[in-house]
C-alpha cells in the first residue's frame, strides 16, 4: 500500500492499486485499509482525575516531586540505628522515642523509637523490626537478630523519582492510575477529547421500540447492541433513531450528522440487494468503499468519509453488526480516540470440545463457549446455531472462535483461537 495514497484516489481509481479486490478482502487487509485513512482526533481538554476513568492521556505525565517523598517506616514495630549493635544477639534496648505517621519524634533516637507504618525516619535510624519479633518489657525491648540495614525502610523515591515519565501519552487511565496520580499531588491532567460517534438504523421493516409490529416487521435490536457495544467505550454518542429506507431522508441525516460526529454507524442497506442505494447516496455526498469481506458472519461492510466524518457502514443481520463492530470499527474508534498503542483483540489457545462445520474460504468468527477445565487448559465448544440472524448465539456464548479463510471443518480436540467476550474491551 502507498502511504500517501488517499482515500479518494482509491474511490476513484481502485485499478491502479495492486492487490486490492473490492469483492474479495481478508479481515486483516480491510482493517489495515481503514486504519490507512484514521488519524487521531488531535483536540485536548483538561479535565479533573476523577473524572478521568477510560479517558486518553493527550500530554505524557512526568513525575514533579518523588513518592515517597521521605524515607518511611514499612512496618508497625520498632526503628533502630544497627550500628549500634554487637554481632551476636540476644539484644535489648531502651525505648527512647515514639513515632507516629504525620507526626514528630516524641522523645529521642538515642536506643530505640516505637513506631508505626508510614512514619518518616530520619538518618540516625537505619532499621524497623517488626513488633511481632520483639519482646517488651515496660520501657525495654529484647530481640534476638540484628536485622540488616534499611530493613523495612521505605526510601525516598523507591515508587517514583522525579522527572520519571509516570504515564505516556495515549494511555487509557485505569484506577490505578487515578490513584498514582494522586499520589504525586496532580489533580488535573489533559486527555483528548471524547469521539463523537452518530448512529441509527435503516430499514424499512425496522420499528423502534414502543410499537406494536405489523406483519414483516421487526424490532430495531442493532441500535441497542450498539449502545451497548459503545457505551463501554468511553465516546459520546448521538442515536439518531431508525430510518426509513428513503434515500432523500437518509441523504438529509447523513448531511446533518457529518457536520457535529467524528463517525457515523449505519445499519443495514449495505448487503447486495441494496447496496447501490446507499452507494448512491454516499457517492454523492462523500467518498465510499463497499467491500465484500471474506468473512462471516458479516460479508458487506462500507467503509469511506463525508466530509471530515468517517462512515461505517455495517450489514444489517444482528450477529454481523457485532462481529464487524468488533473487527473493524473498535480499533478504528480506539485510533481515533488517541489511544496508543492499541493492543490487537488478544487471541488465546482452546481445545474443541465439538466438531464444527466451515468451509474454506472465509474467516469465520463462530460463537463458542469456553471453560478452563481442571488442569487449567481451555475448552471450547460451539455455540449449536450459527446463523447471522440469531442473536441468541451471541448472548449464549462467552467468546468468539476466530477459524481462519484456509480451514474446513474441525473434529473435535483440534485447537483452535478463540478471543473472549470479555477481553474486547
Ligand atoms: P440488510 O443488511 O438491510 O439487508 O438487513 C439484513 C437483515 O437484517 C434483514 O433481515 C433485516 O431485517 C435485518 N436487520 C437489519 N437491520 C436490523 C436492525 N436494526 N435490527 C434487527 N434486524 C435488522
Ligand atoms: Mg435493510
Amino acid at each position: 500500500m502507498k502511504k500517501d495514497l488517499s482515500l479518494s484516489t482509491l474511490v476513484s481509481d481502485a485499478a491502479m492499486v495492486n492487490d486490492y479486490d473490492p469483492n474479495a478482502m481478508s479481515v486483516e487487509k480491510a482493517k489495515t485499509w481503514i486504519n490507512h485513512f484514521l488519524h487521531n482526533i488531535d483536540q485536548k481538554e483538561s479535565i479533573h482525575i476523577k473524572d478521568a476513568l477510560h479517558r486518553v492521556l493527550a500530554k505524557s505525565v512526568i513525575a514533579t516531586m518523588n513518592v515517597p517523598n521521605h524515607d518511611n517506616s514499612a512496618m508497625d514495630g520498632y526503628a533502630i540505628n544497627t550500628e549500634q549493635l554487637d554481632e551476636q544477639g540476644p539484644f535489648s534496648l531502651r525505648v527512647t522515642g515514639k513515632l507516629f505517621a504525620g507526626n514528630k519524634l516524641e522523645g529521642t533516637t538515642k536506643e530505640a523509637v516505637r513506631i508505626m507504618t508510614g512514619a518518616s525516619i530520619s538518618k540516625d535510624m537505619n532499621a524497623v523490626i517488626p513488633q511481632e519479633y520483639v519482646e517488651v518489657n515496660g520501657d525495654n525491648i529484647t530481640f534476638q537478630q540484628k536485622p540488616p540495614a534499611m530493613q523495612n525502610i521505605r526510601t525516598v523515591g523507591e515508587d517514583i523519582k522525579i522527572g520519571q515519565t509516570i504515564l505516556q501519552k495515549g494511555r487509557r487511565i485505569e484506577p490505578c492510575d487515578l490513584g498514582l496520580l494522586a499520589s504525586l499531588g496532580i489533580g488535573s491532567i489533559e486527555v483528548y477529547r471524547k469521539v463523537k460517534v452518530a448512529f441509527f438504523s435503516t430499514g424499512d421493516e425496522i420499528i423502534s421500540l414502543g410499537t406494536p409490529l405489523l406483519p414483516g416487521q421487526v424490532y430495531d435490536s442493532n441500535r441497542y447492541s450498539l449502545i451497548g457495544l459503545l457505551q463501554r467505550m468511553d465516546l459520546e454518542t448521538f442515536d439518531l433513531g431508525v430510518i426509513v429506507d428513503d434515500k432523500k431522508i437518509i441523504e438529509d441525516t447523513l448531511k446533518k450528522a457529518s457536520v457535529f460526529a467524528d463517525v457515523i454507524i449505519t445499519t443495514g442497506g449495505v448487503s447486495v440487494g441494496e447496496a447501490d442505494y446507499m452507494k448512491d447516496i454516499l457517492k454523492k455526498i462523500g467518498e465510499i468503499l463497499f467491500w465484500k469481506i471474506s468473512m462471516k458472519p458479516g460479508r458487506p461492510l462500507a467503509y469511506g468519509k463525508i466530509g471530515g466524518c468517517h462512515y461505517f457502514g455495517l450489514p444489517g443481520n444482528p450477529v454481523s453488526t457485532m462481529v464487524t463492530f468488533y473487527q473493524f470499527v473498535r480499533e478504528a474508534l480506539l485510533t481515533l480516540s488517541g489511544e496508543s498503542p492499541i493492543h490487537p483483540i488478544p487471541m488465546i489457545k482452546a481445545k474443541l470440545l465439538t466438531s464444527i462445520k466451515k468451509m474454506p474460504g472465509r474467516t469465520e468468527f463462530q460463537r463458542g463457549f469456553f471453560v478452563q477445565n481442571p488442569q487449567g487448559e481451555f475448552n471450547v465448544s460451539a455455540i449449536k446455531d450459527q446463523g447471522s440472524g440469531i442473536l441468541r448465539s451471541m448472548t449464549e456464548a462467552n467468546c468468539f472462535m476466530v477459524l481462519p479463510e484456509s480451514m474446513g471443518s474441525l473434529e473435535k480436540d483440534y485447537w483452535v483461537d478463540i478471543q473472549l467476550f470479555d477481553s474486547l474491551f
